[in-house]
């Protein structure tokens, strides 16, 4: 990948620069604060976010009250080098409202809380399954394959492979999808039984994901884009 060198990074007329800062193994967008050099400096130094307060007009090292710092784990520019993103492993949530993320609320007539139709959601089915088994629930589906263990859940995994077999073979859109969220459900309860995080299952994709030149291929599939 192609890198910029820090002193060729621009502020604008006052010194600032906007900084994105996204969570490093989710990708959701957390925050935004702007840099100024020395800021900047320090979050290379420290490889934890300094920004600047424009409304305190001082140095601000994230988390320095809250505790909840932000680990830098790899740092990018804009094609122009006037925008900064901060992939972090935070240590707690970014917003001082408590929320993780400041960007919580929709804007009307452009957001449905029901369909987020991203990627995240497998990330939010992940954290949802680590909950259950940390704070068990009465009723919970979850629970009851924890509880049962390896050959319940192998089981499942069976049946629901077979089910997404099925709904092929019936050439129904419908019954693929459904059929597939229920294996890949099954799927998450499975590492979770085996202690395998999700990001252990991404760091073996990425590891697959050979990069030559501008071309990008993933794994073994001999396609790229
Ligand atoms: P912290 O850096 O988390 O210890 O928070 C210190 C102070 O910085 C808070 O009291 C807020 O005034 C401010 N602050 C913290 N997080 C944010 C944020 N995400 N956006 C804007 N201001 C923040
Ligand atoms: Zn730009
Ligand atoms: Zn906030
Ligand atoms: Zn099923």
């Amino acid at each position: 990948m192609e890198n910029v060198k820090p002193e060729n990074i621009h502020f604008n007329e006052k010194g600032l620069i906007p900084a994105i800062v996204q969570d490093a193994r989710s990708g959701e967008i957390l925050m935004m604060a702007w840099m100024n050099k020395e800021s900047l400096q320090k979050t290379l130094e420290a490889r934890e976010t300094w920004f600047y307060s424009r409304s305190r007009q001082k140095l601000w090292h994230k988390g320095e009250e809250s505790g909840h710092i932000q680990h830098i784990e790899r740092l990018y520019i804009d094609c122009d080098e006037d925008t900064i993103v901060a992939q972090v492993l935070p240590e707690g949530p970014a917003c001082h409202t408590g929320n993780c993320t400041c960007f919580f609320r929709g804007i009307e007539g452009f957001t449905n809380q029901e369909t987020k139709g991203t990627l995240s959601i497998l990330h939010a089915l992940s954290e949802e399954i680590k909950d259950r088994k940390k704070n068990p629930q009465p009723k919970s589906y979850t629970n009851y394959l924890l509880a049962e263990g390896s050959d319940k859940i192998d089981k499942k995994i069976g049946e629901e492979a077979s089910e997404v077999i099925i709904a092929d073979q019936h050439k129904d859109k419908k019954e693929i999808t459904s059929e597939s969220c229920d294996l890949l459900y099954h799927l998450f309860v499975l590492w979770e039984n085996a202690g395998i995080d999700l990001y252990d299952i991404m760091a073996e994709m990425e590891r697959r994901d050979e990069v030559k030149g501008n071309k990008k291929t993933v794994g073994h599939l001999d396609k790229t884009f």
